[in-house]
């Protein structure tokens, strides 16, 4: 199990970490991150978002969970076709997860799956999912902890 930690100072160093990670993608996976609110997920998602070429805004916090995005043509190549963005935050029951489709998402190998608010659903992860915690330490300041588990 790989374990990388880093602080960030402000809100574009976060936004660079979700960048630098899109390239780190090679096949679909799923990416679980918890946190307190403003700890900085949609933040990292938004890096995330735009190194995978999305030029549609990644929009936070809204009332619809899940969030679907046609990712660059240069994914594409390595067959990741679209980006969800999945934000638990209002789900109170796991049942609603089943009526989201969000296993049947999870299990395509041709998606990207962010979700925020990752603890509401951690029993029901893959194996294979890469957890990333997110924790405030000052106003501008976070440590970010990458958990592989592989
Ligand atoms: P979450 O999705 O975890 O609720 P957001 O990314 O929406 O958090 O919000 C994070 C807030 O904290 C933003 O207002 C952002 O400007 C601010 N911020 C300050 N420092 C940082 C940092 N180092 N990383 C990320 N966001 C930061
Ligand atoms: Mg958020």
């Amino acid at each position: 199990m790989k374990r990388e930690v880093y602080i960030t100072e402000n809100y574009s160093e976060t936004m660079h970490l979700g960048e630098e990670f899109a390239d780190k993608i090679h096949h679909g996976i799923t990416l679980a991150l918890f946190g307190n609110l403003g700890s900085g997920k949609t933040t990292f998602i938004q890096g995330l978002a735009k190194g995978l070429g999305i030029t549609k805004p990644i929009i936070s916090p809204t009332f619809i969970i899940v969030r679907e995005y046609k990712v660059s043509i240069k994914y594409k190549i390595s067959s990741i076709k679209y980006f969800y963005h999945i934000d638990l935050y209002r789900i109170n029951d796991q049942a609603n997860l089943k009526e989201l489709g969000i296993h049947d998402i999870i299990n395509n190998s041709q998606n990207v799956v962010a979700i925020e608010w990752a603890e509401k659903m951690e029993d029901l992860l893959p194996k294979n999912t890469i957890k990333i915690r997110f924790e405030y330490l000052g106003d501008d300041k976070r440590r970010i902890i990458f958990n592989y588990n592989f």
